[in-house]
């Protein structure tokens, strides 16, 4: 990445740093969230704790319907434990705020602003002038590969350039955790993996915390320092694998015996909790 690009961009950081070793922990702490109540209670997460540390790459991986969703937004403010406490740098999370950058499968661009106009959004309603502005959206623009794309609206880019908008949206704000539910899952194999690629990319520059949902192993891994598993609902993790492979990383990655055992392992999780949420819900 140009390191002009890098060095205009970290002027507007709020600590003009490469981002702070102190901003970015995530602590959750004996939550639980249960949706209803009475015989129709759902508990989507049971008595769940972690601690990320500042700027780890960490996955969530779990079969569907596990509550990685529910988990995700409970750090965003979306959702709230129903006992227990989400805490991002020490603060406890009871609604969303700037600090936490979320990126969605489904686009949530504006549809009707131009993709420069997505970007300096977030730092308009901050309270930057309009100079500023305009200078930090286009220093995403480039940092994401897409200055050229600044005046074109959402509807005329491809889903993978959307999702790129989406992430610089997200990081425009300087958040200290961005948050990331299944973000490639509705783009095809190809672009899936330019993807991955590029987000390693601007997370090595950025160094923000990231907590990334996903039900794809190979993504998993290929990302994360640290995968946590997930249990068949209700969800609780029950893994937290260490991820040692070599940065940067490269699509080769997958052909690998350090890869291929870290997916057998992951696998054999996954399957055991499909095969349990499969036999809850045949027994219904
Ligand atoms: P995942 O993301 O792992 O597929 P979710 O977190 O979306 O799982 O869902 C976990 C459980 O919580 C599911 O049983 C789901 O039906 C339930 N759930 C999620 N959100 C809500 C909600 N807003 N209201 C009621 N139930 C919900
Ligand atoms: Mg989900």
């Amino acid at each position: 990445m140009n390191s002009a690009v890098i060095e205009k961009e970290r002027a507007f950081r709020p600590d003009k740093q490469k981002h702070s070793v102190d901003r970015g922990r995530i602590e959750i702490d004996k939550v639980s969230i249960v949706f209803g109540s009475g015989p129709t209670a759902n508990v989507a997460v049971q008595e769940t704790s972690l601690e990320i540390s500042p700027g780890e790459f960490v996955c969530i991986l779990g079969p569907s319907g596990c509550g990685k969703s529910t988990l995700l937004n409970s750090v965003a403010g979306y959702v709230n434990p129903s006992s227990g406490q989400v805490r991002v740098d020490e603060k406890v999370i009871l609604k969303p705020g700037p600090d936490r950058g979320m990126v969605f499968q489904q686009y949530s661009l504006f549809p009707w602003k131009t993709v420069h106009e997505n970007i300096a959004f977030g730092p308009s309603i901050a309270g930057h002038s309009r100079k500023e502005c305009t200078s930090i959206a286009n220093t995403f623009l480039t940092m994401i590969g897409l200055a050229k794309m600044a005046n074109k609206l959402p509807g005329e880019l491809s889903g993978g350039m959307q999702q790129r908008v989406g992430i610089a949206r997200a990081l425009a704000n300087y958040p200290s955790v961005l948050l990331m539910d299944e973000p490639f899952g509705a783009l095809d194999a190809q672009t899936r993996l330019m993807m991955q690629e590029s987000l390693l990319n601007i997370w090595s520059e950025f160094g923000t915390t990231v907590l990334f949902v996903t039900h794809d192993v190979d993504e998993a891994i290929f990302l994360a320092d640290r995968i946590l598993i997930m249990s068949a609902s209700p969800g609780c993790v029950i893994a937290d694998l260490s991820v040692k492979l070599e940065r940067p990383r490269s699509g080769e990655l997958a052909t690998t015996p350090e890869f291929i055992d870290l997916k057998r392992q992951c696998l054999a999780y996954i399957r055991a909790e499909s095969m349990k949420a499969f036999e809850t819900e045949e027994a219904h």
